[in-house]
């Protein structure tokens, strides 16, 4: 992989992916900027190699083009963050994009419609990366917080680079402390993973399996874990298709002496949108109507323990539906336990956008040991998987 450092950018148009999908309120304004600040050091690098920038990004799960998940919402932010104008282009792709960018003079900066609006980006349309490569003379790829996923811009449009790809700043610090951490981690190494979803992370705990100690999970994941188990978990969130997974990730840890740890008790309630009625069950006895929708008292002492008692620690995903103040305690639980933890001597490294947000709550979060920009890309860097992202850079690619 090649890096930034010491290559001649004059009047080069630099395409960088970055990672700009950032939080927004109800009036699509910024409300975290970690993420924006995370690529300064990638822009500011270019622009001091001689070269411009042409910024481009996703951001969220639009259903074509959404208005509220334009990246023209914050491209105002991404102008105060950078220290300078920041131009936006309404499309991504096409010849009025490939105009707005061939006028760029060193230095300037513009930022591209959501990558997004096009379902060809998740499908990995070579197409679409050929499109987007005609926007730049060169392209750097410093959306950590992506790069597990081998989507257009991510990985297929550095086919069009060869020998001209670079790793940006970002992608750089994140893949050399991550991997420091993974390797030289004192045991026991715990992962803690929550979240909605099994089927995002299901691969990843295959082979994280065989990397830590022992694993957490909470979360809406947890339950497809409690049924496959036995347990009883109500109307709450279940992937049936993955129970036969579930039940071999299970199996498999416990041939390997490896611990997973589920929740004990839930907060539960009957509808997600309207929580009138609130009521505490034991993990696996969850009445038909019910949904869980936190971790209760008696998981959030366990989680407890199982982090005091490890020497590496890495976070990613909430343990509850943490966006609403009433399933807010288990995840604010385990901010609280990390940061005892960390006091103890623990390594502590926290990824992905929610639970970055969780600790926020909680004011100052420069204690913790590393804050990665990724979630699963956090996870799969921790296998020690080559992202493929990572692998597109290297130019038999
Ligand atoms: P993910 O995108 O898979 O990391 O999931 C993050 C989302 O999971 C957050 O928005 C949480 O509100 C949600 N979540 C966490 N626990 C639950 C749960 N028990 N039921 C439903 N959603 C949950």
């Amino acid at each position: 992989m090649f890096y930034l450092e010491n290559q001649d950018l004059s009047n080069k148009r630099v395409i960088i992916r970055v990672d700009l999908n950032v939080p927004l309120d109800k009036n699509s304004k910024v409300t975290d900027t970690t993420r924006i600040e995370a690529c300064k050091g990638t822009v500011n690098t270019v622009i001091e190699l001689g070269g411009s920038c042409v910024l481009i990004s996703h951001l969220g799960r639009p259903k074509g083009k959404e208005k509220k998940l334009s990246l023209k919402n914050i491209v105002d932010t991404v102008s105060i963050i950078m220290g300078r104008p920041v131009l936006f282009h309404e499309d991504c792709i096409g010849i009025d994009a490939e105009k707005a960018t061939s006028v760029l003079k060193p230095g300037e900066i513009i930022l591209m419609e959501n990558l997004r609006f096009y379902d060809n980006e998740i499908e990995g349309d070579m197409t679409f990366a050929e499109s987007l490569s005609k926007l730049g003379d060169v392209y750097v790829n410093d959306a950590f917080g992506t790069s597990h996923r081998e989507h257009a811009s991510t990985a297929l449009i550095a086919k069009f680079f060869k020998g001209k790809k670079f790793a940006g700043k970002l992608l750089q610090k994140e893949l050399e402390v991550i991997n420091e951490i993974a390797e030289k981690g004192k045991k026991p190494v715990l992962a803690i993973l929550g979240g909605a979803k099994v089927s995002s992370k299901l691969k990843i705990l295959y082979n994280l399996i065989q990397k830590v100690d022992k694993i957490i999970i909470g979360g809406g994941m947890a339950y497809t874990f409690i049924k496959a188990k036995g347990g009883n978990i109500g109307n709450s969130l279940f992937e049936e298709e993955l129970l036969t997974n579930a039940k071999e990730i299970l199996k498999i840890a416990k041939e390997s002496g490896k611990e997973i740890v589920l929740p004990d008790d839930t907060i539960a309630s009957t509808d997600f949108d309207n929580n009138d009625q609130i009521k505490t069950f034991k993990s696996g006895e969850i009445e038909d109507g019910w949904m869980g929708l936190d971790i209760g008292s008696s998981s959030i002492e366990k989680f407890n323990q199982t982090i005091l008692s490890s020497n590496t620690v890495f976070w990613n995903g909430p343990m509850g539906v943490f966006e609403k103040e009433q399933f807010s305690k288990g995840t604010t639980s385990i901010c609280i336990s990390l940061k005892q933890a960390k006091e103890n001597g623990v390594n502590v490294i926290v990824g992905g956008g929610d639970s970055i947000a969780a600790l926020k709550k909680l004011g100052n979060k420069e204690w913790v040991t590393y804050i990665s920009t990724g979630g699963g890309a956090l996870l799969e860097s921790l296998e020690g998987k080559t992202l493929p992202g990572v692998k597109a850079l290297s130019n038999d690619y």
